[in-house]
């Protein structure tokens, strides 16, 4: 029975998520065993979190890598080791659903972090290999940590 729940629940999300987020497609966004969020049958971040990638994903018009989502309930293993380099105060965030760890094919992490700043993204870290980006309630925050991971 529960099975059968996980999936009408996925497909409830497809339908959804289409409605929302008609530029940025679920499969785009990959936890670290390489399963989609519709896999699982529920949103791992915060769908305003998710309205802002879509903001991001329409502007840029290529797909997001999000290497690192949120929560690890019923198993999502989406804290990469990438969050583990964060500090504490900022890991946090990813633990809300507030933040994802994101890299684009052809954009450095600090051209990322330079669009995301743009389209109101509340906290920017830029990092050798991906850029973290928030929905941090309070004042804009950015540090750069390259060089230094
Ligand atoms: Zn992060």
């Amino acid at each position: 029975m529960q099975h059968t729940a996980g999936i009408s629940n996925a497909e409830k999300l497809r339908v959804d998520w289409k409605k929302r987020w008609p530029n940025f497609r679920p499969e785009e966004v990959l936890s670290m065993d390489g399963l989609t969020f519709l896999e699982y049958g529920y949103l791992p971040i915060q769908m305003s979190l998710l309205d802002k990638l879509e903001k991001l994903r329409e502007f840029i018009g290529k797909p997001i890598i999000v290497n690192s989502g949120v929560n690890t309930h019923r198993g999502y293993r989406s804290i990469s080791e990438n969050s583990k380099l964060e500090g504490a105060a900022t890991h946090s965030w990813h633990c809300k659903g507030c933040a994802a760890d994101v890299s684009i094919a052809g954009m450095t992490p600090f051209e990322v972090g330079e669009v995301a700043t743009k389209l109101g993204f509340t906290g920017v870290g830029i990092y050798d290999t991906f850029t973290h980006i928030d929905i941090r309630l309070g004042e804009y925050v950015t540090w750069d940590f390259r060089g230094k991971n």
